[in-house]
């Protein structure tokens, strides 16, 4: 009765668009997928199940910052970066404790990866959070991650790790020369580079077929939308004329 209409009321297309520049939640993503998203590759729409899912992770976020405003802790929520050429973001909050100001990444967990993270902080996590230290020139932050099933929380207090930074910094430096100067399609990662992934992303990816036939160029229909557009955009400046 409910649970289809239900379903057809959450599934949603994802908009692609092409850019030039990375997001600093791609940090730790397939760079093949980076490429297929950067260049405004379509994806499949996402179904309801996931949609919801996202929407209860959204839900999170504004539950903690506004627990945190609350607090009256938060500097500042949902801070782009100050402009750059190789990535743009923005962190959930800055927090000011004790005098000092810490980056804030709310991070909400499946059990079983929020089980993993006894032993440390996700390294993509880890990383994104350094590049925001970076960029806003704050040399402490927390990642603060919470179960999604039991609503425990996890928190993780970071230095700035100057030497990650860079590395990073060097990796996606590498990556924009590839997708953006030079206009390829990265390589296919190999085992080596997947043991550095923290699930197999090939499993969810929305680009799989484009990558199993190291398509590199946009699909035909999207030209053809796009001619389509141009033709219409001819005629009504045509019949603009005319007038
Ligand atoms: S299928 Fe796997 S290797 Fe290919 S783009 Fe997706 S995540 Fe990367």
């Amino acid at each position: 009765m409910l649970t289809e209409r239900l379903e057809e009321f959450f599934k949603r297309e994802e908009p692609t668009r092409p850019r030039d520049y990375f997001y600093v939640s791609e940090v730790g993503k397939c760079p093949r997928q980076i490429f297929y998203s950067a260049k405004g590759f379509p994806r499949p729409p996402i179904d309801g199940l996931t949609a919801r899912k996202l929407a209860v992770g959204d839900d999170a976020h504004r539950r903690i910052v506004q627990a945190l405003y609350g607090l009256g802790i938060v500097v500042a929520a949902e801070v782009p970066i100050p402009p750059a050429q190789l990535f743009h973001g923005r962190c959930d909050a800055i927090a000011s404790l004790d005098g000092k100001n810490y980056v804030v990444e709310i991070k909400t967990a499946h059990p079983y990866v929020f089980d993993q993270m006894a032993g440390g902080p996700r390294r993509d996590h880890y990383l994104q959070l350094q590049l925001y230290l970076h960029y806003f020139r704050i040399p402490q932050g927390i990642i603060l991650a919470e179960n999604k099933a039991t609503q425990e929380f996890r928190e993780f207090v970071v230095d700035l790790d100057r030497k990650a930074v860079n590395q990073t910094l060097r990796a996606f430096e590498e990556l924009r020369q590839i997708i953006f100067v030079q206009g390829v399609l990265p390589p296919l990662p190999g085992p080596e580079d997947k043991k550095d992934w923290e699930f197999d992303q090939c499993r969810y990816c929305p680009y799989v077929q484009f990558c199993r036939e190291n398509a590199a160029n946009l699909p035909q229909p999207i030209r053809g939308e796009e001619a389509t557009k141009e033709a219409e955009e001819r005629l009504l400046v045509l019949f603009e004329e005319i007038d």
